[in-house]
């Protein structure tokens, strides 16, 4: 069972995004060709796929849609992985399937903005680019690697100096950067109702406070259980993602669960806007520990960050965020940070997301090493396409089966903890 009793700080996203769709508990048996358990980016986005393939799907939510890591992110859609290159990916992959994933990565954000437009999602979509600027002289060869990877591949990317990025960003505080002309931001609660929204309309049963406790062999078919209800269903996808509880045993010890954190500041005024990223990218930086930030539609600049200890951390997390943004912008000094919250992501020890398959017909996907927003639309339609009895070969990413992490407490416990220190001493060291 899932822990319902994290609740997290109201975020930014829970004050703006529109009312969530009326959707019911799942009471009594039910049938589908499949049932997708969560109902965040991937479990949705893989409804809707299984739909358009002319697949039943039925989604079973815990909580409501969006209600994790969907509902909670920095609403950045970034068409990369964290640290995975391109090359690296076709090297371990091998040519034809590696070069598959990249190019469903490089695809992901224009599929999400595409999905947004074709279903009127309002979910302030802003398709105004992504930008990676270097925060030392060092990391700049990473953004020439990047852009050149990325364009040798056809993305719409381009290599930025230091005085272009000094422009873009209205900051002295980078060295040089790239960026991603697909990329861009949205309101991810928005988007999460919203995509639950057209699932409704499109005639797809969307249950919401519907806890799966377990899931059986019913015959050739799988029992997906709730307390009040269950659907069976001849394929099962998991997309609990960081959310995964004991539900298909071994699932969660197959990655790190990490808390991130969020948070919004006032609405900056319109002078201090025009000299603030005034195209109103979305951006992250090259640190370990990241910076990154974006503007939603109120003119409030969208960041966060990590804490090493775990004390009073709302409060420290206001006074982080006020102190990292006045030491890119230094007009953004002493910034009013008006909203707080957090929530987990799936890390995974190679920083490579999964597409598992757990049994006949249960797939899943997990790890997204905190860069999912847009690699969940694709990915989406990759399960769907499994749900309908594709080929692994003909999958763009390959199916592998879940391979617990060696000492997996003991790793969740201190492997964030001890990662983000590493990153503050090299991070720091590549600056000075
Ligand atoms: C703070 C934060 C900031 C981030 N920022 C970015 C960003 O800017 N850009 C980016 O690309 N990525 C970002 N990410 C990552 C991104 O949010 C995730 O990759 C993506 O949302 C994962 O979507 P998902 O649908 O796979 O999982 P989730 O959205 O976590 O959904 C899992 C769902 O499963 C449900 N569930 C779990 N167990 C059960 C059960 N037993 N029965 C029924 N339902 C269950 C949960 O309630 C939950 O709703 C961020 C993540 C966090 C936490």
């Amino acid at each position: 069972m899932l822990d319902v009793t994290d609740t997290p700080p109201r975020s930014l996203w829970a004050a703006t995004a529109p009312q969530a769709p009326d959707l019911p508990e799942l009471d009594g048996p039910r049938e589908a060709d499949l049932a997708v358990v969560g109902g965040g980016f991937t479990g949705l986005a893989t409804a809707h796929f299984a739909q358009e393939l002319g697949l039943k799907p039925v989604v079973i939510e815990a909580m409501e849609p969006g209600w994790g890591a969907s509902g909670r992110n920095n609403g950045q859609v970034i068409p990369t992985l964290t640290r995975v290159e391109p090359d690296a990916l076709v090297a371990r992959f091998g040519g034809e399937r590696g070069e598959r994933m990249v190019a469903l990565i490089r695809d992901s954000a224009q599929d999400l903005f595409d999905l947004v437009r074709k279903h009127g999602i309002a979910c302030e979509a802003s398709q105004a680019g992504w930008i990676q600027p270097a925060h030392s002289p060092g990391r700049t060869r990473i953004s020439a690697a990047r852009a050149e990877q990325w364009g040798r591949r056809g993305a719409p990317v381009e290599l930025l100096d230091k005085k272009r990025v000094a422009e873009m960003l209205g900051s002295e505080a980078y060295h040089g950067g790239w960026m991603n002309r697909s990329g861009g931001s949205i309101n991810p609660l928005a988007l999460a109702r919203g995509m639950a929204g057209a699932l409704q309309r499109l005639g797809v049963p969307v249950f919401a406070r519907s806890p799966a406790t377990a899931i059986k062999r019913a015959g050739d078919r799988w029992r997906v259980e709730t307390a009040r209800g269950s659907v069976t269903a001849s394929r099962v996808v998991l997309a609990t993602a960081a959310y995964s509880d004991d539900l298909w045993p071994g699932l969660k010890r197959t990655i790190v669960p990490a808390l991130a954190w969020q948070a919004a500041t006032a609405p900056l005024g319109d002078n201090v806007r025009a000299t603030v990223l005034p195209g109103r990218q979305a951006v992250s930086d090259t640190h370990g520990d990241l910076r990154f930030f974006r503007y939603d539609d109120q003119g409030r600049l969208v960041s966060g960050g990590a804490l090493l200890m775990p004390i009073n951390r709302a409060e420290r997390m206001r006074a982080e965020v006020a102190g990292r943004l006045g030491a890119i912008f230094p007009q953004l000094d002493g910034v009013q940070v008006d909203f707080v919250w957090n929530g987990y992501l799936a890390m995974t020890p190679d920083y490579t997301p999964r597409l598992h398959q757990l049994a006949d017909g249960v797939f899943s996907w997990i790890g997204c090493n905190g860069r999912g927003v847009a690699l969940a639309i694709p990915i989406g339609r990759e399960l769907a396409k499994a749900a309908a009895g594709a080929r692994a070969d003909d999958l763009a990413w390959p199916l592998t089966a879940p391979a617990p992490i060696p000492l997996h407490g003991l790793v969740a416990r201190f492997s964030r903890p001890a990662m983000l220190w590493l990153y503050r001493r090299r991070d720091a060291r590549e600056v000075a």
